[in-house]
């Protein structure tokens, strides 16, 4: 048995992979306890990243293969059922009954997009051509867009900044989602009409103001200041809108092919059922608490238990990718003393 610190990183997501591979590296044992069937997490259900459209799936490849060239051991298919603090450490047992001894332990159970079947108002699961931004994202990836779609609305901010949902928050990625998927749409179709609804438009990162400027001057996106009130269904399956443009004060109706909700980021069943076990405490909406926000965002009230991604709060990939190598350098100082 080696005689190296051995620390468990729960979730293997993007933060997971990349905050193991960086402790591996640093000269920890390090395991990866993931409870699908395969490292990637929410990026195996995306087509491309904005704003430079890159592959996510060539993202996934590189995380994977630096997870498996840093000599982490990765157990799949299993989560943690009981964790226990023991002298200087943990105990963790997991669902196929191994148990693991860590000296340390990261969270990074990353999000569950919102479930838009709360959003009662937009009909989602009750009319046919509702659809959500990843199952709209899934279709882009697996070229199944019908060409028969000529009229689509984006509605922005489903489930977040909404206070009937109890998520006060913003969710960061779902107004640049929305504009990549937008000119996706476009690209496939470009005689289609492509409207998002937004209350803000919140383009806070790299590239993210080219590519809104790029949607409206290049593809004719329109994008309406307002928020969708009601949608209903016509005979012929078409989805029938009402909106309130809050620019010039005045009521619309429209008729869609396709009403697409841009939904936000809740934190995962996995966050909650493990900072329930570890005794980590969660913020109001959910969210693993971190230390101060300034300089120690990784930490959480257990001594021993960092977090870092999507396990703490909504972000980009690159923001969560940033966020793991961060956390990865706070468990070192930790165990090295
Ligand atoms: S990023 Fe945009 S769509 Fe998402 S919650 Fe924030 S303002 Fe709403």
């Amino acid at each position: 048995m080696s005689d190296k610190k051995h620390i468990v990183v729960i979730g293997g997501g993007p933060a997971g992979c990349v905050a193991a591979e960086r402790l591996s590296r640093l000269g920890f044992r390090v395991s990866i306890v993931e409870k699908e069937c395969e490292l990637g997490g929410n990026l195996n259900n995306w087509d491309r990243l904005f704003p430079d459209g890159k592959r996510a799936s060539e993202m996934v490849t590189k995380l994977v293969n630096d997870v498996k060239m840093a000599d982490v051991a990765v157990w799949t298919d299993v989560e943690p059922i009981e964790a226990k603090r023991v002298e200087n450490g943990f105990t963790i047992l997991l669902s196929d009954k191994s148990l693991l001894f860590a000296d340390a332990v990261m969270l990074t159970t990353g999000f569950a997009p919102f479930n838009a079947i709360r959003k009662e108002e937009y009909g989602y699961g009750i009319y046919r051509n509702v659809t959500t931004s990843v199952e709209l994202e899934n279709m882009i990836q697996a070229h199944i867009v019908p060409d028969t779609v000529s009229r689509v609305g984006m509605v922005h901010c489903v489930g977040s900044r909404d206070e009937k949902c109890g998520n006060m928050y913003c969710s960061k990625v779902c107004c640049i989602t929305a504009v990549k998927q937008a000119i996706e749409l476009k690209q496939m179709l470009p005689n289609a009409e492509i409207f998002c609804f937004y209350m803000d438009m919140r383009m806070f990162g790299p590239g993210y103001e080219e590519l809104y400027r790029e949607a409206q001057e290049r593809y004719g996106i329109k994008f309406v200041r307002g928020r969708v009130s009601e949608a209903s269904e016509d005979s012929e399956g078409r989805v029938a809108i009402k909106v309130e443009d809050t620019l010039v004060g005045r009521p619309m109706r429209m008729k869609l092919d396709r009403l697409v909700l841009m939904v936000g980021m809740e934190p995962s069943a996995g966050t909650r059922s493990v900072a329930e076990l570890l005794g980590v405490k969660t913020k109001v909406n959910g969210f693993i608490q971190g230390g101060d926000p300034h300089i120690a965002a990784n930490q959480t009230n257990v001594p021993g238990v960092f977090v870092a991604g999507t396990a703490t709060a909504p972000m980009n990939s690159t923001d969560t990718l940033n966020d793991a190598c961060a956390a990865a350098f706070q468990v070192a100082n930790y165990l090295n003393g």
